[in-house]
């Protein structure tokens, strides 16, 4: 199985492989912790666990890098207006940032470096642009990137810079292509900041946000390294002043490969802070949702397509995801810890199918579509009593295998009914339609199954007998 991705860079769908073998090392734009990250972020860690989780699904190891933004405008600003030190006032943000990871199942990063701590590698990296001509400094004292001086400035963004204004500066961390002009690399000290300073050889101030991914990602990474991801609002400015920072500095390519996300949306315009428009997760939990519920959400979509975020679409996750798990507990009675055999045809077409999707740009509605289809064609089966309990315990496996992408199957699930001891009218009425069946006597039987379904009881029939399970 070969990962093909589209690279931003070349803009063309390319086949994957990792510089070192064996090793993938994937840089992944993290949260500003000045807020509850919202679930238009979390698309794009969701998104970017699907990559990991393929890579790793795929055989490789993989060393993924993700940064914590904890000093920039935002947080500085945030910190002020709340009258606390920066540390103070960022620590819960990050906090709540690892607890939403966990309740989406996204695997851990191996490195979660902060900006706070990489202050003097930032430094170091803005002296390497010193001595190759790319950094100034202004008559404030803060630094900026020479964009004039960089060839090709712009990548992988594809910026026209016909439009640009020579010697444009901009002050800001976050602005549009058009305002493109020399960017931040260090901002000297203003009241504004209150006391977050660092010292540094152009005196006191602190680093530009771009500078932050720079010189944490080549710390950990290497100077080039395979993978760099955001969602598809990173791609300019960031992502080109990242790449005009590090490249400026090494003179060697900085990322082979770089993917971006397209946006969560609701009601066609981007989920973000400042619309207003926006769902935390902690929002959606308060509702009623689960965690798995929104990843289900955020995984069943292509990841550079938009994605229209509804409560329908939670709706749906929450059925299809009932449906996914009542497969699994059909299997599992029948597989009844059998060691699994070859899986049936059609389950061998579908895992076949599910990988192809992975691989080609990670198509996850076609993997979901294909993994649906087996839990059709498997329920039919089970129907008609067509399943061996070796073939339900290899088909088990597949879905846990095709799980180690999704991670959808293993968390966050309610307890699964029948686990609970059932109670004694029930269990009465149960021992009833036993004994009518063995005596072949349908229409009670039919009867019985209609007084469980009265009480709130599903009843299945099965090679093993009766199952049973609240409606
Ligand atoms: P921020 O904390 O603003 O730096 O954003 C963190 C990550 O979320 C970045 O990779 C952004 O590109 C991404 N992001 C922000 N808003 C959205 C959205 N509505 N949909 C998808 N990704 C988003
Ligand atoms: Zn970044």
């Amino acid at each position: 199985m070969t990962l093909h991705f589209h690279n931003t860079l070349t803009r063309q769908i390319e086949e994957f492989a990792p510089i070192e073998r064996g090793h993938v090392r994937l840089y992944t734009c993290g949260p500003t912790v000045y807020s509850f990250a919202h679930i238009g972020n979390f698309r794009a860690y969701v998104f970017e666990d699907l990559l990991r989780r393929s890579l790793r699904y795929v055989g490789y190891r993989v060393t993924q890098v993700m940064n914590l933004t904890d000093v920039d405008d935002k947080t500085i600003r945030g910190a002020q207006a709340a009258g606390v030190p920066l540390r103070d006032f960022t620590r819960p943000f990050t906090e709540a940032f690892f607890e939403d990871l966990r309740k989406l199942n996204i695997e851990a990063a191996e490195r979660y470096p902060a900006a706070t701590d990489h202050v003097p590698e930032m430094i170091a990296l803005i002296e390497r642009l010193f001595a190759r001509g790319l950094a100034y400094r202004s008559e404030d004292g803060s630094v900026y990137f020479n964009v004039a001086k960089f060839p090709g400035y712009g990548r992988p963004a594809h910026i026209d810079l016909s439009g640009m204004r020579g010697g444009a500066r901009v002050a800001q961390d976050e602005y549009e292509k058009e305002s493109v002009g020399d960017f931040a690399l260090w901002k000297a000290w203003d009241s504004a900041d209150g006391e977050v300073a660092w010292d540094s050889p152009w005196g006191r101030g602190r680093p530009g946000w771009h500078i932050e991914c720079s010189a944490m990602s080549m710390k950990y990474l290497g100077e080039t390294f395979d993978l760099h991801t955001g969602g598809i609002d990173n791609l300019f400015p960031h992502h080109a002043n990242e790449t005009a920072q590090s490249e400026g500095a090494t003179g060697k390519p900085f990322v082979k490969t770089w993917l971006h996300c397209a946006h969560l949306r609701v009601n066609g315009e981007k989920m973000s802070k400042s619309l207003g428009n926006f769902h935390t997760l902690r929002d959606l939990t308060a509702k009623g949702w689960s965690g798995r519920e929104v990843r289900y959400v955020l995984v069943n979509g292509h990841y550079r397509q938009t994605l229209n975020f509804t409560f329908e679409a939670l709706a749906g996750a929450r059925a299809a995801l009932a449906r996914l798990d009542e497969f699994v507990d059909r299997l599992r009675s029948v597989a009844a810890g059998a060691v699994a055999g070859a899986l049936p045809e059609w389950a061998d077409a579908a895992a076949k199918a599910f990988e192809q999707a992975i691989a080609d740009d990670l198509n996850l509605p076609e993997a979901l579509a294909a993994l649906f289809g087996a839990v059709r064609e498997g329920n039919a089966a089970l129907d008609a009593n067509r399943l061996t309990a070796a073939q339900a315990a290899a088909l088990d496996a597949m879905l846990t295998r095709c799980d180690g992408v999704l991670g959808l199957l293993n968390f966050g699930r309610a307890a699964p009914a029948d686990d609970a001891p059932l109670p004694d009218d029930v269990r009465q009425l149960l021992d009833a339609r036993a004994a009518a069946r063995k005596a072949r006597d349908w229409t009670q039987s039919d009867l019985l199954r209609d007084r469980l379904a009265a009480a709130g009881w599903e009843v299945r029939d099965t090679a093993g007998g009766q199952q049973v399970k609240r409606r």
